[in-house]
């Protein structure tokens, strides 16, 4: 357990529905901000004292004895529509009760709550000037200094965490924020590393800023009460995290197996600044306790150039998903994809020898897949939409090669197994589109589609009406996962609750 606590932000458009919110909030944080300039105009009369004061007393009953954090931004600081200075100096000037507030630098002077934050807040970026604005928040005599920028690349915090460790020496209260997915890894890891509270959605999709995690899933997949600064972080890299069902898969078994350990999103655009600033020991400047990670798309080979060594199967398919990081700071790159690729398709296929096998796109899950089926004596065909660029693939694993003309070829019935590589099916542009047709494949014993966003594919729907079995993009999803879990952890991996955490947020969406 860390001193930290978890705030629940708040914002309706009118009074009856922010108390309502409050009331809500109240259920799982331990403070309430309570955004009042997300009102509309007119809802709350600033300057009729007696209206604020009674107003901020229901809503500190709504909170049911939460700290109540009353917060009523400029619109340069976030706030929600074009409030002026005389009305934000009423607001203050109004607020008499002896909650928290949070006020910006300009009218810092203002209200006498029991804990006063000074805060700043940058949309465009990390300021260059970030130290000078700390030392300047902090000599307002304010009880909390809150610095919240924008990250567009997972590197772009450090300063703002440099100043969270500088106040946790100093032993002074400091509330740091990255805001953007990019920033994500900041609000969970910031109450592990002496962060005064984080910030939290009420729900999903109900953000009052960029990046925020939803109260439940701080508390219930990242579990950020009980981390520390001895906690080993996991994490994935890639270029787009938000939705990734890994650190819902990683996080349930690191539960089950009782781990101080926690899986956390990075989203990364520039691999070599996250690697040198944030990872390496002889170059990071901040020390998260980094243990392994996964990889995903765009990284999976050039995170091969900051590795000290790649296992056998990394090193034949020529990219890397998973890195262990040992206690002497030694990175090892390992392939998860190919066995997790497999395993499924050899429980419900069984065995492989000469099996036909077509695999639709070369890209880099293909890789795996061929590799995997190769060493499993299937005879492999990949069907690519740019023959010159998929050669090599075809070269390097001796396959045959053809091209994919989507509906353009009568069937596969001189194949056993059909594999989509391709991302056609995949949730948004493509969701509808299948890579074969039902016509194409009848005669089939087997269709496994790598796509699991949504559940059921398009793919899947025509194997159903050509009464073909399946399989689904989940099961070689959690089988890589578990498969990491072991290499990181040397447990045997819960899989079943693993895969149920994932189900459980395809669900949700
Ligand atoms: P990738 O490296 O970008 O490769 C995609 C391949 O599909 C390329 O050969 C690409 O051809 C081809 N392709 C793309 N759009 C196409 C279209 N409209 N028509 C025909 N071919 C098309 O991506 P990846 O890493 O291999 O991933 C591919 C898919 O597998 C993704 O949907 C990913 O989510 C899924 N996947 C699932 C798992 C799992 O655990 N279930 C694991 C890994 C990947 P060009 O090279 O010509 O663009």
């Amino acid at each position: 357990m860390n001193d930290g606590k978890i705030c629940v932000s708040v914002a309706a458009a009118t009074v009856a529905e922010l108390i309502g919110e409050v009331g809500r909030a109240a259920r799982t944080a331990d403070v309430v901000e309570v955004r009042f300039d997300s009102l509309n105009e007119g809802e709350l009369d600033v300057f009729d004292r007696a209206g604020v004061a009674s107003l901020l007393k229901t809503i500190a009953a709504a909170a049911s004895g939460r700290i109540v954090l009353s917060t009523f931004r400029a619109p340069e600081q976030g706030g929600n529509r074009a409030i002026s200075v005389a009305e934000r100096k009423a607001f203050w000037n109004a607020v008499d009760y002896r909650g928290w507030a949070d006020l910006e630098e300009d009218l810092v002077e203002l209200a006498a709550p029991a804990v006063k934050i000074c805060s700043h807040h940058d949309f465009t970026g990390v300021p260059d000037n970030l130290d000078e604005i700390g030392e300047r928040l902090a000599a307002t005599g304010a009880d909390v200094v809150k610095i919240a920028v924008s990250a567009a690349d997972a590197a772009d915090p450090i300063p703002v965490w440099k100043l969270l460790e500088k106040a946790r020496a100093e032993n002074r209260p400091f509330i740091p924020i990255a805001m953007g997915e990019s920033g994500k890894w900041t609000r969970i890891l910031g109450l592990a590393h002496g962060a005064l509270l984080t910030y939290a959605a009420p729900g999903a999709g109900r953000e009052t800023a960029p990046g925020q995690v939803s109260a439940a899933d701080l508390i219930d997949v990242y579990r950020v009460r009980e981390l520390n600064a001895e906690t080993a972080v996991y994490g994935i890299l890639g270029g787009n995290t938000s939705v990734s069902l890994s650190p819902h898969m990683h996080n349930a078994a690191f539960h089950l197996h009782n781990l101080n350990a926690v899986f956390v999103p990075f989203q990364v655009r520039d691999l070599d600044a996250f690697m040198q600033r944030m990872v390496r020991p002889a170059t990071r400047e901040i020390e998260l306790n980094f243990r392994g990670f996964s990889v995903t798309i765009p990284h999976k080979q050039t995170i091969i150039d900051h590795l000290d060594g790649l296992d056998e199967t990394a090193g034949r398919i020529g990219a890397v998903n998973t890195v262990r990081i040992d206690p002497d700071g030694r990175l090892t790159g390992f392939n998860t994809d190919a066995p997790g690729f497999i395993e499924p398709l050899l429980n419900s296929y069984g065995d492989l020898q000469n099996a036909r096998v077509a695999v639709l796109g070369a890209g880099g899950a293909a890789r795996a897949c061929v590799f995997a089926l190769k060493q499993n004596g299937a005879a492999v065909t990949v069907f690519a939409r740019d023959l010159p660029k998929a050669e090599p693939l075809a070269a390097d694993f001796g396959v045959d090669l053809a091209e994919l003309v989507i509906g353009g070829r009568a069937g596969y019935r001189d194949f056993d197994i059909l594999v989509n590589t391709t991302p056609l099916g995949m949730k948004g542009k493509t969701e509808n589109q299948s890579p074969a047709t039902a016509e194409q494949l009848r005669g089939l014993d087997l269709v496994y589609d790598l796509v699991y966003v949504p559940f059921q594919t398009a793919l899947m729907t025509a194997a159903d009406e050509a009464e073909v079995p399946k399989i689904g993009g989940l099961a070689m999803l959690v089988a890589q996962a578990a498969e990491q879990h072991r290499i990181w952890t040397g447990l045997e991996p819960p899989v079943k609750e693993m895969s149920r955490a994932a189900l459980r947020r395809l669900e949700i969406g």
